[in-house]
């Protein structure tokens, strides 16, 4: 039996170290468009850019685990298509893998702003990105962050602490609403401004000119903003090209089921490209989240060996920005109460997203212990009284019961 992995990302090392580990002694194929093997990327918005951590640090499989387990890393490999009938992997270079079960794990890209790039544009995916990104952080420099999202963010944290002077243009009146809500997103908002970033919320990029000393961004408001580096942080898409060529199911990232089934039986997608059914959310959603890759990765290994294991836990995800820790766990949709435990002022707090009395999220600053029972709250779909979640004498473990 041969298992072809497409992607060498998070999810695809995660799911081959998942496969050797629950036994698996077949072959393995792992193919992956970078130069690089499987590397992790949150701290490349981070310590990587900053540059306090060295970038062997970041590697996902060492190429001695992968000879000593036999599997057959394959990097600076394009896969274009998958011939679902007999599941032959397609390379961009003619060449094709038959597999016997395939994993989808391309994760996703950068969005772009149409026609905005240049030697002082970045985006943020790669390596290469964070050490392009990583010579403009400098002290004195103006950085200009399109997006106020979890990665635009920790950029200007990043910068800030580089001595860099932050702008952030965010388009939407509150950032990061739609994933935490309007009041935890002021909240979010409030740690940019008080590190002394200029957010400008509302407030969205119109044009982009480079010139000889910096970089030119008007606003479609009519502001004009010079800097000497634009950071494009607005989110990003789904590698489904693969997928769709293949002619399975696609809706912004390839449709699988809790099981990371694709429509194509014996071919499975998990990570960043996948758009999950999620049985305690009660639909398909789309994760771009660490956390999300490798739980999903060790499902689909399972799964794809034949386990039958869903994929329902809730949903976690953290960030760090101006020496504070964020942390995320649930779904926040269609939530109707916020209970605070600790005042969010004092960003030392924990805050729960009830509907219906039952609590369906938390997300917390500096307080991840309490994220953690969060997550067993929300998976018992606990129903506490608001007053115990926001008395700080309750244990929140004893909501439990
Ligand atoms: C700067 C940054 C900071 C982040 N910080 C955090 C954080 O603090 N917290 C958090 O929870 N998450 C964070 N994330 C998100 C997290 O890194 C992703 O969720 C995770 O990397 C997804 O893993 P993946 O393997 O699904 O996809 P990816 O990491 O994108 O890997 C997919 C791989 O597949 C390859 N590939 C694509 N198409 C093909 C093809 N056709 N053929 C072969 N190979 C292909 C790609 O080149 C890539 O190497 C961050 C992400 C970034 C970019």
């Amino acid at each position: 039996m041969t298992i072809v992995i497409v992607g060498a990302g998070q999810t695809g090392a995660v799911a081959a170290r998942t496969l050797r580990r629950r036994g698996y002694a077949e072959r393995i194929v792992l193919l992956g468009a970078e130069a690089d093997g499987p590397y992790q990327r949150p701290p490349l918005s981070k310590e990587y850019l900053a540059g306090t951590v060295e970038r062997a640090e970041l590697d996902l499989l060492d190429p001695s685990w992968c000879a000593e387990n036999a599997v057959e890393l394959r990097t600076g490999c394009r896969v274009v298509r998958i011939r679902t009938g007999d599941r032959a992997v397609e390379l961009a270079d003619g060449a094709s893998v038959v597999g016997d079960v395939v994993l989808l794990a391309t994760g996703g890209r950068a969005r772009r702003l149409p026609g905005v790039s240049g030697e002082r544009v970045h985006h943020l995916r790669t390596v290469a990105d964070a050490e392009r990104l990583r010579a403009s952080l400098r002290p004195g420099a103006h950085v200009i962050i399109a997006g106020a999202g979890f990665i635009g963010s920790e950029v200007a944290s990043t910068a800030v602490a580089a001595g860099a002077s932050v702008t952030v243009l965010e388009q939407a009146p509150v950032p990061l609403a739609h994933a935490i809500g309007p009041r935890m997103g002021e909240v979010c908002a409030g740690l940019l401004r008080e590190a002394g970033v200029d957010l400008r919320t509302s407030e969205r990029v119109a044009s982009v000119t480079e010139r000889s000393g910096g970089v030119e961004v008007r606003t479609a408001a009519g502001t004009v903003l010079a800097g000497d580096a634009l950071v494009v942080g607005i989110g990003m898409l789904p590698n489904d090209e693969v997928a769709a060529a293949s002619r399975l199911d696609v809706s912004d990232g390839v449709l699988v089921d809790e099981h990371c089934r694709t429509s194509a039986p014996g071919v499975f997608a998990a990570g960043d490209v996948a758009r999950h059914y999620h049985p305690p959310s009660g639909r398909h959603v789309r994760v771009e989240h660490v956390d999300n890759a490798t739980a999903q990765g060790m499902a689909a290994a399972k799964n794809m060996l034949g386990k039958a294991v869903p994929y329902d836990a809730p949903h976690w995800f953290y960030s760090e920005q101006f020496g504070h820790d964020l942390q995320f766990a649930g779904d926040a949709e269609g939530c109707d109460e916020l209970v605070s435990r600790g005042d969010p002022a004092s960003r030392d707090f924990v805050a729960f997203y009830l509907r219906k009395g039952v609590v369906r999220a938390a997300f917390a600053i500096d307080r991840g212990g309490d994220v953690a029972l969060a997550r067993a709250l929300i998976t018992a779909q606990a129903a506490p009284e608001p007053a115990a979640l926001a008395d700080e004498s309750v244990d929140l473990a004893d909501l439990l019961d």
